[in-house]
């Protein structure tokens, strides 16, 4: 399932998967069935261990059929990067911190971030940006096309701007001053 919005949607991954699962699985009939056995078992009428055994050969049959079926499961989220650990197409998923490459092999476990929304404002718009790549050769980029650098963004922020700068803006502005040169003498002193 993946969210859109306000809603839950299934993921591609989902319907492909209830396409695959025998019939059986998803009839009510089995359920009931189950449920029919329970209270035998809480009637002493057959023992949880018995049950236990027929889940076990029915979960084997469901299987073995799986496999002999001739549906296929089909990433349709791959992509034309190879894995640096294996050399199988990663998949592009969302995870919960933006996008990712992950190895469709689950011993492999090989995983990268592609973006994900960073906590960093847009100096420009001042909306939230988001941060792509590894490491110091991220990029934060913003919806409103801006772009910077993780390296140029740390820069940017460890110039503090000078609180006294700000105040002399903001008493210019009170007084009626030149807003605008007032404003430009601040950016040329922080990005000095
Ligand atoms: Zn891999
Ligand atoms: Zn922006």
């Amino acid at each position: 399932m993946e969210r859109k919005g306000k809603e839950i949607v299934p993921t591609s991954k989902g319907i492909q998967l209830v396409n695959l699962v025998p019939f059986d699985l998803k009839s009510p009939e089995l359920t009931a069935k189950w449920e029919k056995q329970m209270q035998l078992i809480s009637k002493g009428k057959t023992t949880a261990n018995q049950f236990v055994e027929d889940i076990k050969k029915y979960a084997a049959k469901l299987v073995s059929t799986v496999i002999a079926s001739n549906e296929t499961y089909r990433h349709d989220n791959i992509t034309r990067e190879k894995c640096p650990e294996c050399g199988k197409y990663l998949l592009d998923v969302n995870g919960k911190k933006g996008k990712m490459l992950v190895c469709p092999d689950r011993e492999c476990g090989y995983r990268k971030g592609l973006s994900r929304v960073s906590n960093a404002r847009c100096p420009d718009c001042h909306k939230k940006m988001e941060l792509k790549g590894d490491g110091e050769s991220s990029i934060f980029t913003c919806i409103c096309g801006h772009r910077e650098k993780l390296s140029e963004f740390k820069k940017r922020k460890g110039d503090k701007v000078d609180k006294k700068e700000v105040s002399k803006f903001l008493n210019q502005q009170d007084s009626g001053g030149n807003i605008n040169s007032a404003l430009a003498d601040a950016l040329a002193k922080w990005k000095k």
